[in-house]
């Protein structure tokens, strides 16, 4: 459960050569980390400052890788929480951790004499859902608000702490819509299942620092593997490597990456008849 999960780090080491295929999404949010490079030229030409960029698409297929290396390109420090986190039983607790997480990225940054901070929310559809629906509460509502809050907040001095604020779904369909007002998510930047390709990319990312038999084409097992997102690719790699050792031979061979492949299909498979 990745609910309590909560990242702080001061120096990102994931760069976007870690992250295989996602050209667009990419190259889309380089174009819009230039507003953080560049902020004199954005500044002069009076262009309103970039403060959030929403992530969309299924599980798994690189979002965080995505906002970490947006940190390193910027030289951000790095936060990330997950939506779940601001979700509270008390009304008001989840508003006060909202206004603790940007306070906290600023004091980071401001340590560690950085210009700029990224804030990564995931799952952010469990905390800006839209307002008045029926799963929505008034406490929702305050959470909500007080993100919203924060963003209008955010760089109205030149010499504050720059924060972009990236969150990630794979619902946009659920989110209120006020998130995407100007000067809040302007931009969305869809993040899908890697084709044949971006597959292969992924593969020889995550073999890159295991021992392949030479024969191992990892083209096929791109080929084979339509569907699967990098976190199932990245599992594929591991299961063969497993696979391997249990068979107590030193290299990984298509054999073991094809079991994998079934390994991981399978899980797939009871994971979701468990949720259902
Ligand atoms: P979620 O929505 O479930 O949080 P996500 O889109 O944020 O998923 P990540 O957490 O970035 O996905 O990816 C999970 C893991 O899957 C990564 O740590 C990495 O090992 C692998 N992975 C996913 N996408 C890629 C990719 N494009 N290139 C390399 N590895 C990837």
């Amino acid at each position: 459960n990745k609910s309590a999960r909560k990242i702080v780090l001061s120096q990102v080491n994931t760069t976007f050569q870690d992250i295989g295929g996602q050209h667009m999404a990419k190259s889309e949010l380089k174009e819009a980390l230039e507003f953080i490079l560049k902020p004199e030229v954005i500044s002069k030409l009076g262009i309103r400052p970039l403060k959030g960029i929403l992530l969309t698409g299924p599980p798994g297929t690189g979002k965080t890788l995505l906002a970490k290396a947006a940190a390193q390109y910027t030289e951000s420090v790095f936060l990330a929480a997950s939506g779940s986190e601001f979700v509270e039983m008390y009304a008001g607790v989840g508003a006060q951790r909202v206004r603790q997480l940007f306070q906290d990225a600023r004091t980071l940054a401001r340590k560690e004499k950085k210009s700029s901070a990224i804030i990564f929310i995931d799952e952010i559809e469990v905390m800006a859902g839209k307002r008045g629906s029926n799963q929505s509460h008034l406490e929702y509502d305050q959470t909500l608000n007080q993100l919203l809050v924060e963003m209008d907040g955010m760089q109205i001095h030149e010499d504050d702490v720059r924060i972009l604020v990236m969150a990630a779904t794979n619902r946009a369909d659920l989110l209120d819509n006020a998130l995407m007002r100007p000067g809040r998510f302007d931009r969305m930047v869809r993040v899908d299942l890697p084709d044949r390709e971006g597959r292969l990319s992924i593969l020889q990312l995550h073999t890159r620092n295991k021992p392949l038999a030479p024969d191992v084409d990892l083209d096929s097992i791109a080929r084979e593997t339509f569907g699967f997102s990098g976190a199932h690719l990245e599992s594929v790699c591991n299961e063969a490597a497993i696979l391997a050792m249990r068979e107590e031979t030193d290299v990984i061979t298509t054999r073991h990456l094809r079991q994998a492949v079934d390994k991981v299909m399978l899980g797939e498979k009871i994971d979701r008849n468990l949720r259902r």
